[in-house]
């Protein structure tokens, strides 16, 4: 993928970043790279260093507020989830080639250490190699590496572009019927996501800038105007009591257009959040507002 190839004179390019992970070992977990291999990440930022300037959130938000100047050919990285490989793996890596970067991390998932909806899908399917389910739209079965792909991709499709099914209560039914734990965390590494204490350490590198990602990354837009209150205070006040996060930056959680709307931006602009990009690809042209930011994801 030629993402340098995103970056532009007029143009302000954020990438979207999950993990960055040393080796993984599995069937069809990760088979989406939703983390992608230490080398490939160098290479790539490194690439992206020869076309442009590297950027922060908070550079991008100053220029766009106060009218401070970019640089030329400006791209910005930023990160959603908050994985324990971003510490880890991706940090010393940021800190070697000095290139800023932005984590918005979901609260729930650092206090209890919790898989997404589709990790935990995947993570079941993982140990399954062929399988008969019923789903709420049909039966399917797979058998094989392959059609467990096909299988998670199309479960992907639906539940995204559905805000009525509950992906959370999916994969509970979808371990049940595989036979395997209903689990809501794993040991495995991909799993693993970054504790207070190590949320801490990378709010304090003063090249990196933590910001909100939902409590619980439910789709903001799903919830009603209590739960949708719920959501964005309780990670916001989580951030700041045990992060000393006070920061004006979010991301939508999944982040496609059905998955926010102006409503949901008023609700985080009363909270204080003064930028969010989503997850619909694209770059930002010098209007672009600061909460319909698109990015590159990079994969
Ligand atoms: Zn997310």
């Amino acid at each position: 993928m030629n993402y340098p190839s995103r970056i532009s004179d007029n143009h302000l390019a954020i990438f979207l970043f999950h993990g960055v992970t040393l080796s993984v070992d599995c069937a069809v977990r990760n088979y989406t790279r939703k983390h992608i291999e230490r080398d490939y990440f160098v290479t790539v930022l490194r690439r992206l260093k020869q076309v442009g300037t590297p950027v922060s959130m908070n550079d991008i938000l100053t220029h766009r507020e106060l009218g401070i100047p970019l640089p030329p050919r400006p791209f910005a990285v930023t990160f959603d989830d908050g994985f324990r490989n971003n510490l880890s793996v991706a940090a010393p890596v940021l800190v070697d080639e000095h290139v800023p970067a932005t984590f918005y991390i979901s609260t729930d998932f650092v206090e209890r250490n919790r898989m997404s909806w589709i990790d935990r899908i995947e993570f079941a399917v993982e140990q399954c190699v062929c399988a008969e389910l019923q789903l709420p739209w049909g039966q399917r079965q797979f058998r094989g590496d392959e059609e467990r792909r096909v299988f998670l991709n199309e479960i992907r499709q639906i539940v995204k572009n559905d805000l009525m099914i509950d992906g959370e209560q999916l994969a509970t039914d979808i371990q049940a019927q595989l036979g395997v734990a209903i689990t809501y965390s794993s040991s495995h590494p991909l799993d693993q996501k970054l504790d207070w204490s190590e949320v801490r350490t990378l709010a304090a590198e003063p090249l990196f800038t933590v910001g909100g990602h939902g409590h619980s990354h439910v789709i903001l837009d799903s919830l009603g105007t209590q739960d949708l209150e719920y959501e964005i205070e309780t990670g916001m006040r989580l951030l700041k009591e045990k992060a000393a996060v006070h920061g004006p930056h979010y991301s939508y959680p999944e982040g496609m257009p059905n998955c926010y709307s102006a409503r949901v931006i008023e609700a985080l602009k009363r909270r204080g959040v003064r930028c969010c990009p989503s997850a619909v690809d694209g770059v930002n042209d010098s209007t672009a507002d600061l909460f319909h930011l698109k990015r590159v994801m990079v994969v």
